[in-house]
Parts: C-alpha cells; sequence; structure tokens
C-alpha cells in the first residue's frame, strides 16, 4: 500500500539532500554526447592533436591547401576546434589520414596497417563531435572507412595485415610452469612465483582482460572464500569467486564486478588454490586464522555443508599481489610491467620464439568455451559480448575444424590443428635467451650510435650531453633487441637445418644444470618435485606443500646460508656473534670462515687445508682425500663455469677451462675463485699469453682471438666480464692522469690508489719457497662501503680477509716479521699477549678517491659490539709462538718492502707491505710501530702495529735484513 505523504515532505526532503531547480542545466541540454573511458578520450584527444598540427602545417581545403598567414599552433586550434566548427570535408580527411599513415611506424610493415588507420579514424570523428558538437553525417564516415579499406591498400604504402594469431595453451602453460619452479637460472623472490603462478592460473581460468588484476590491483575483498565439505565427506576445500574489477569499459569500478569461480585443483600444477591460501597466510589476512594448521582444524557443523570465510578488515583494501622491493614485500600493487617481463623471461628461457601474452590466454580459453557452452555463456565468461570482434580477435589463424574428418565422418582428431594453432611450433628448446657479447658489442660501431657518442663528448654543457647520452642508451636498446630477434630466428633455423642434416642425432642444447640451486633448499626441492607429478596429490600431501609454499614465501631472502651453516637465534653457531652485527653479505662467509676453523680444530688440521666442495657442502682435507673428491665432479661438471651467487651467498666458484682441460690431478684441475674477476686475471697471467689464435679452447669451437675469448666466457660459461670492463677503462683514465702521488695528510704518509704496476718478483730468501710479488690495481668495481662509516671496519671486502688468511698461512717470513712484534709484555690482556695494545691497532680504509683518511678504530675490534681481540687476531694475524731470531744490527729506518701472495696454487693476488719506524713523534707517542699494509682492493686494509718496545732491535733489523728486492 503506497504511503500518502503532505505534499510538502518530498521537496522539503529532497532540498535537504541538496537538490537545487535548474542547477545542471547547462549540461542536461546537452544530449546525444557519449560518455567517453579515459583510454577513449586519450586517443580521441590523440588524433585531434595530430589534426590540429596537420592543419597548421597544411591548411585545409577551405584555404585552397595553402596553410594560412603565419599562425601559431594555438590559434589554429581554437579555429578549427571551436564550438560548432563545420565538420572537416571528406577529401580533407583522407589527406589527412595518408599524412597519419607517412608519419606512423608499423609493427609489421613500415607504416601503419590499415586496421591501425581505422583505428584512428573512428576517435577523430567522436573526438571531433565532443569537442565541436558538430557531428559528421554517416555517409560521410562510412565513405572514409570504406576508402580506407579499399583504396588505400592499393596505393601500397599501407597493407591489410595483421600479426597471426594464436593460441597458448595447456601444453604452454604446463611448460612455463614447470619451468618457474625447477629451474634456477630463474631466479625470482618466491613470493613472485607464487604470484606468477596464481596470476597465470586466473588468465587461464577466467579469459580476463590483462588490466584485470592491474589496473587498480587485485584485492582482498575481490576475493570471496568459502570452505566447502569435500565431496566423500571427508575433510573440506577451498571455493571462491573472484571479480573482476578493472573490466574493459567497467566505469564504475567501485560497484560493478564480473565474477567467475574458483575452486582447488589437485594437481599443484595447476592448484591456484593453495597458491592464493599461501598468499594470504603469509599475510596474515583471514579473519579468525592465524595459521594453516588453525584453518585446516576448521570444521563444517553437522547438517551444513559451507563455511563462510571472510577477510579481517584491515586487509581488504590490501592489494594481493604485490611488489617485492630489495627483498622487502611493499604495500604496493605488483606492476603490470613487472609481470610481463617476468612471463616474457620463462617462455625465452623455454625456447619460445614467439611473443606470448594474456590475450593467447584468453583467445584459447574462448576457443574452449566456445565449443561446450553457449554463446551467453561465453560473452559473459570472457567478458566479450560483440560477436562480430570474437569472430574476428579472439579466432587463431588456423581454422578449429578436422576437415578431413567431417568429410570423411570420422572421428576428429584436433591435435593437429593445435598444434598449428598453438605456440608449440614456435619452440626450440635451448633457443638464446640473450644476444652474444660481440655483437652486442659490434652494435657501438653503429655509425647512429657512434655520431651519438660524438656528440655526447663534444657537447657544450651537461643537459645537452645527457640528452645525448640518453638517446644513444634508447637506440642501443633498439638496435640489441632488433639483433637479438633476428639472431633468434637465424639460430632457431641453423638449428632445424642440423636437425634435419644429422638425420635427428643431434644433443640437447638444453642446460640441465639447472636444478642446482632447486636443491639446496629443501622446501624447493620438494614443491618442484610435486610440481612435475602428473598425478593428483593426497590432501596431506596438498598440505604439506602449501606449507612448505608459505616457508618459502615467508622466509628472509636478505642472506641465504649454505646447509649446516645456518644462524642460530640470529647468532653464529660457532662463535655467538649476533648476525646483525656484520654485514649483510659478509653473514655467510662469517659462519663459513667459522665453520672452517671448528672443523679444522675437530680433525686436528691447519685451516689452510680444508677445501670446501661447493656442490657436496663439505669439508675436505687437502691432499689424497680432495683428490679422489675432485675427481668424482669432474665427469659431471656444468657448462656454468663462472661464478654463481644466490641472496649474497657464493654458491658455486669459478673453475678455468684451461686448468680443466689438462692431465693435472683432479683437484689441480678443479682450482676455483670465488669471483669471475680472479678467474680471469688468473687466465690471462697464467694461460693466455701462450695460446695461439686462433684456438679451440673449450666446446670445440674455433676462437679468434683473446677478446672472442672472453666474449665465449661471458655467453657460453656464464663469467661476468664487468671487471674487465672496468680495468680497461681504468686504464684509459690513468693513460691522462700519470704516476699516482703521494700525498700528506694530517702528517702522515699515505699513498693514494696505487697505480698499475707490472708484475714484479723479489728474490726468493733462502729456505723459503718462490713468491709471487703482485702489486695488484685497485679494482673499481669492488663494492665498497658508501657513506658515514669512518668508524667501520673495512671489511667491506669479503676476498680480503679470505686472502688476509691464506697469505699469512702460507707466508712464513711474514709471519716471522709478525713474530717480532708479538712479544708479551706481561699484559694480561689476552691481545697483549700478542704483543698489542688494544690502541695499537687501526684499521683505515682506503677508497678513492679517499673520503675519509682518517683511521679509525675498528669496532669490529675494539667496538663496543666486540671485545673479543680474537677477532682482530684471526682475522688477520696468525702468530705461531715468537721465535728465536737472532738479534743483529740496528737499522732506524728499515720499510719492509714485501709484497708477496701465497705459495699456494690459488695464487691469492693480494699483497701485505710493511714498514718500520723507530721515530718518536706527536703523532707517534708510542715510538716504534710496524705498519702492515693489505694491498688487496679498495679498501685497502692498513694495519698499524705498534712495537712492543723490547723487541725494538730485532724487529729493525729483520725486517732491514728480508728488503732486498729483484726484478722481473
Ligand atoms: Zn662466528
Ligand atoms: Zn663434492
Ligand atoms: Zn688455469
Ligand atoms: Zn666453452
Amino acid at each position: 500500500m503506497a504511503r500518502t505523504r503532505l505534499p510538502n515532505e518530498a521537496p522539503a526532503r529532497a532540498e535537504a539532500n541538496g537538490y537545487r531547480r535548474g542547477y545542471h542545466r547547462e549540461t542536461d541540454r546537452l544530449t546525444g554526447i557519449k560518455q567517453y573511458g579515459e583510454k577513449e578520450l586519450k586517443a580521441q584527444d590523440f588524433i585531434l592533436d595530430l589534426y590540429v598540427t596537420w592543419c597548421w602545417k597544411y591548411g585545409t581545403d577551405e584555404q585552397d591547401g595553402k596553410p594560412p598567414a603565419p599562425v601559431d599552433r594555438d590559434s589554429v586550434r581554437a579555429s578549427v576546434l571551436r564550438k560548432g566548427a563545420p565538420a572537416p570535408l571528406t577529401v580533407d580527411i583522407k589527406d589527412f589520414l595518408r599524412f597519419y599513415v607517412k608519419q606512423s611506424k608499423g609493427r609489421i610493415n613500415t607504416y601503419s596497417s590499415v586496421k591501425s588507420v581505422l583505428k584512428q579514424a573512428e576517435p577523430f570523428f567522436k573526438g571531433f563531435a565532443r569537442v565541436t558538437g558538430t557531428l559528421t553525417v554517416e555517409e560521410e564516415k562510412s565513405e572514409v572507412y570504406k576508402w580506407v579499406k579499399r583504396v588505400l591498400p592499393t596505393e601500397g604504402d599501407t597493407i591489410n595485415q595483421c600479426l597471426p594469431k594464436h593460441n597458448f595453451g595447456q601444453p604452454d602453460l604446463d611448460r612455463i610452469l614447470l619451468a618457474l619452479w625447477t629451474r634456477s637460472d630463474l631466479k625470482y623472490h618466491e613470493r613472485y612465483k607464487i604470484q606468477f603462478t596464481f596470476l597465470i592460473h586466473t588468465y587461464c581460468w577466467t579469459g580476463a582482460r590483462i588490466n584485470a588484476f592491474f589496473k587498480g590491483g587485485l584485492r582482498y575483498k575481490d576475493i570471496h572464500l568459502v570452505l566447502r565439505r569435500r565431496a566423500g565427506g571427508h575433510g573440506s576445500e577451498l571455493i571462491w569467486k573472484i571479480d573482476q574489477r578493472w573490466v574493459k569499459n567497467n566505469r564504475n569500478p567501485n560497484t560493478v564486478v564480473f565474477s567467475a569461480a574458483g575452486k582447488e585443483h589437485s594437481r599443484l600444477l595447476y592448484n591456484d588454490g593453495a597458491m592464493l591460501l599461501t598468499l594470504a597466510s603469509a599475510d596474515k589476512a583471514l579473519f579468525g586464522f592465524d595459521s594453516l594448521e588453525d584453518l585446516w582444524q576448521q570444521e563444517i557443523p553437522p547438517g551444513e555443508t559451507h563455511v563462510v570465510l571472510r577477510w579481517k578488515e584491515s586487509v581488504e583494501e590490501l592489494p594481493i599481489l604485490r611488489q617485492i622491493k630489495k627483498g622487502i614485500v611493499t604495500e604496493d600493487p605488483w606492476l603490470l610491467s613487472s609481470f610481463t617481463a617476468m612471463f616474457r623471461e620463462v617462455l625465452d628461457i623455454e625456447g619460445y620464439s614467439s611473443g606470448a601474452g594474456v590475450h593467447q590466454i584468453r583467445r584459447d580459453l574462448g576457443k574452449k568455451v566456445d565449443r561446450d557452452y553457449t554463446e551467453v555463456e561465453r560473452s559473459q565468461h570472457i567478458l566479450q559480448s560483440d560477436p562480430r570482434i570474437f569472430g574476428q580477435s579472439y579466432v587463431a589463424n588456423t581454422s578449429s575444424v578436422d576437415g578431413q574428418a567431417a568429410f570423411l565422418q570420422e572421428t576428429a582428431d584436433h591435435s593437429v590443428i593445435e598444434y598449428f594453432q598453438g605456440l608449440e611450433q614456435f619452440r626450440e628448446p635451448g633457443a638464446p635467451i640473450r644476444l652474444p657479447k660481440a655483437m652486442k658489442a659490434d652494435l657501438e660501431k653503429d655509425p647512429e650510435v657512434v655520431a651519438l657518442q660524438e656528440r655526447a663528448s663534444t657537447a657544450s654543457d651537461s643537459r645537452e650531453r645527457d640528452e645525448a647520452r640518453k638517446a644513444r642508451e634508447r637506440l642501443l636498446k633498439r638496435l640489441e633487441h632488433r639483433a637479438f630477434i633476428s639472431f633468434r630466428h637465424r639460430w632457431t633455423r641453423e638449428r632445424r637445418d642440423w636437425k634435419i642434416l644429422t638425420r635427428g642425432k643431434v644433443s640437447s642444447e638444453v642446460d640441465t644444470d639447472n636444478g642446482r640451486l632447486i636443491l639446496l633448499i629443501p622446501e624447493r626441492a620438494r614443491i618442484a618435485d610435486k610440481m612435475k607429478r602428473e598425478s593428483g596429490l593426497t590432501m596431506n600431501e596438498m598440505r604439506d606443500a602449501t606449507r612448505d609454499l608459505l616457508t618459502l614465501c615467508t622466509r628472509d631472502y636478505t642472506v641465504f646460508f649454505r646447509p649446516g651453516e645456518e644462524p642460530i637465534n640470529g647468532l653464529c653457531p660457532v662463535c655467538n656473534r649476533e648476525m646483525h652485527t656484520i654485514e649483510k653479505r659478509y653473514r655467510s662467509d662469517h659462519i663459513h670462515g667459522c665453520c672452517k676453523k671448528e672443523r679444522a680444530n675437530e680433525i686436528g688440521q691447519k685451516v689452510s687445508c680444508l677445501r670446501y666442495c661447493y656442490d657436496c657442502m663439505e669439508w675436505y682435507v687437502q691432499g689424497s682425500e680432495w683428490d679422489e673428491h675432485c675427481q668424482r665432479h669432474l665427469s659431471d661438471l656444468p657448462k656454468i663455469l663462472g661464478t654463481m651467487t644466490y641472496c649474497s651467498t657464493l654458491i658455486k666458484p669459478a673453475f678455468c677451462p684451461f686448468h680443466l682441460a689438462t692431465n693435472l690431478p683432479a683437484s689441480e684441475r678443479m682450482q676455483s675463485w670465488e669471483r669471475d674477476a680472479d678467474a680471469l686475471r688468473h687466465m690471462k697471467n697464467e694461460h693466455l699469453g701462450k695460446v695461439n689464435w686462433p684456438s679451440a679452447i673449450c666446446c670445440d669451437k674455433e676462437l679468434e682471438d683473446e677478446q672472442s675469448f672472453y666474449y665465449h666466457l661471458s655467453d657460453c660459461h656464464g663469467y661476468s666480464l664487468q671487471s674487465l670492463n672496468a680495468t680497461r677503462k681504468r686504464k684509459r683514465q690513468d693513460d691522462g692522469t700519470g704516476q699516482a702521488k703521494k700525498k700528506r695528510k694530517g702528517g702522515e704518509e699515505e699513498e693514494e690508489e696505487e697505480k698499475v704496476k707490472e708484475e714484479k718478483y723479489c728474490e726468493v730468501p733462502a729456505g723459503e719457497r718462490a713468491l709471487t710479488v703482485t702489486r695488484r690495481e685497485a679494482d673499481p668495481t669492488l663494492p665498497v662501503i658508501n657513506g658515514d662509516d669512518t668508524s667501520r671496519c673495512s671489511t667491506n671486502s669479503r676476498q680480503a680477509f679470505t686472502d688476509a688468511h691464506a697469505l699469512l698461512d702460507g707466508a712464513p717470513h711474514f709471519r716471522r716479521a709478525m713474530s717480532l712484534c708479538s712479544s708479551v709484555d706481561g699484559d694480561s690482556e689476552r691481545l697483549g699477549d700478542y704483543g698489542f695494545e688494544p690502541t695499537d691497532c687501526f684499521i683505515s680504509r682506503y677508497v678513492n678517491p679517499s673520503p675519509s683518511p682518517t683511521p679509525s678504530k675498528c669496532p669490529e675490534i675494539y667496538g663496543p659490539k666486540s671485545q673479543d681481540p680474537d677477532c682482530f687476531i684471526s682475522h688477520f694475524v696468525k702468530l705461531p709462538p715468537p721465535s728465536p731470531t737472532p738479534p743483529a744490527k740496528d737499522e732506524h729506518e728499515a720499510p719492509l718492502n714485501r709484497s708477496l701472495a701465497t705459495t699456494d696454487r690459488s695464487i691469492i693476488q693480494a699483497s701485505i707491505e710493511g714498514s718500520y719506524s723507530n721515530t718518536s713523534d706527536s703523532r707517534n707517542p708510542k715510538g716504534p710501530r710496524i705498519k702492515l699494509k693489505l694491498n688487496h682492493r679498495p679498501p685497502k686494509i692498513i694495519l698499524r702495529l705498534g712495537e712492543p718496545s723490547k723487541d725494538r732491535r730485532r724487529a729493525g733489523k729483520r725486517q732491514g735484513g728480508s728488503k732486498r728486492r729483484g726484478k722481473a
């Protein structure tokens, strides 16, 4: 029954709510004006702007095709696009579209295709009507469309051709997901992998457009979770509804959504439920459940079939798919570009040479849905209601009909069609994923690039220089992409030819060593195993997998610790040092070092005798044990010979191809380096000089010269050539600057960056093994601590420590020099036992250009965090008990210019220099001091050790005695 109201009641209520008579008169007068979406408006504005340019430059026919008297572009715009401006003549529109074609760049051809011209004509008419209010007559429009379709292509500039259309089907999905979860050369944060898997599933099941989950992000409120009793009545499973808010032309994304249902799958490869649950659990998003176990204990009340779950209110607006920056999951929605790049990379690595995108997925789903559902159902599911467009853009070029079977009335075989519709035909396993280094280097010789380079170097001001540089970068990128596409094309063709010529007897090009990292992480190994399984998992297996996924997703990836070397409660398991007091990139090395020492103690061996196998993650004793062990690995050496790091931790050292090819004992052949730069330097010093180019060093491949060898190392064996390039650059710069200078700073002599000096050999002291003296060039590519860390220990070169250890272990006469200052002077402090006082130890860091020449007390040693002098000693100085050195005559100033490398085969190329001074001045109140320098690379490490007074004499003598230097 209708409610009766007083006549005044309704107006009073409306006015109270803000109604004003005639307030919107102006806008309400307009009729027939469509509301356009953001994208449409952009397209209209683009083409109208171009139209204004055309009018401004060439004039319309109304003015006899002559540009009007010099007018600025703005007034042309004001005139041709004014309210009520007359519609342009058809002849003008045609001319304008010709202009559009000639200035365009096509994807397939030189110019835009017919399709893209048509795509411009429509927004032009619509935009013109919107801006001027003048509608173009329908006949004129259709005349223009027809002209574009039929006349324009005959003139040759624009052709009626589209990119071939293919589908992304189930085999492709399987392949990329397996690659993602089983290959270790795809280094993504585990959460990204989970997000990617979930999203690609969702695209495959829903056929959503790519923007659907990116424009405003997929938020928790867009998914409605329900727990349902399993079909057998045993346990429960997740089902959900996912809302697409960012659907094409949806102008009210906040209220209007398009939903699709989802459910779990028994194969892990297809189970987006497990992915969703992992993400939700990592975000602690479910109301009432703190953990997976809590959720799994949830029962469905007797007699009921469903339990509706909900999100915590605090997470409703939180995007499910998020960005990860520097290993930290942010609250920002995942970027489309990041997803597509990942998609692209996985496809590349699986050998797909054709691009694939979400639209191919959509097309494939559309085809399959079309087979089993009505047109209405299809258009609702994939949100494309226009059957004309579906027929045009959603059907692959190859017909879906098995004509032969239809004609012969046999059962249709669609596998053939699927092959030709799909992407499989473009796949060539092992196809290159990047341009070879040599070809990349050639691009720099492109005349256009050279011209830009010249412009940059001759630019008068910095802005011009920057612009030229940026333009060069852009050009290089473009050239590189083009070169890569044609290179891969050529490679694929050659490979296919080779298969034919060898009658199919070819070895696989696929690198089989890509699972290595997976094995290091048990969760990843288990997940990889379950992903591969073709049968369904049991409920418990799936739960285990979900737990593993959650562990992977939430683990701290700042540092990876080798198995058995994980910190316990944030402490080093050996020395109990707090991990957070060590810089991230040295944490695993610290524990590694501690474990080494512990192990050496256990088995009563010297630390320097231990060798670590990065494959087995085990320690071995140098000698026959290590040799036997290496022998086992020699047979299945990976193709990658360069180093591999994972989360700041070295997981594979670099090997030398020359050494590997020799007949030496296995341990020598498998000599390894912790940095590519060191291995490269070794090759340069030891082998490359003896090679007669061209030569086949490895891979049975003839290499022309040293440079092509380096390129081969990089392309084929995963070496990083960064240090090589940097060294060259530095050398070039140095040429102009001349010699290194010595500088006086604060009264103390300090050397600036040492410039390259040739290798020198010093005479071998009697009774000692040969020592190579290498003063190495500071390596500018090495990471240095930036900022205000004058107070920090200069531990920023991981290698420096390793080198220092080895150096001291393997350099007996250095130890002797050290022992001079190690006599005990009764101090109860442990450091005193070694002859030092805390204040005697300084470590300074020298960075080029040195920002902080002030030596600082190293907190690593004496800072509040560590009161442990052993730390210093063990890091730098291993002292044997003081040796009785016969006293000899005094020398007042005796530089101990001993630079040495270890005699051990790994030729560690650092040097130690010492100088002795017994002058006592204001800067040196303590009297005689020994200064020891570890010349490694920036930072140089300088230890200044005060010498206990008792041993002054002997110290002076000893150093003086051992300072003779020879020449190479
Ligand atoms: Zn430790
Ligand atoms: Zn091993
Ligand atoms: Zn070698
Ligand atoms: Zn090779």
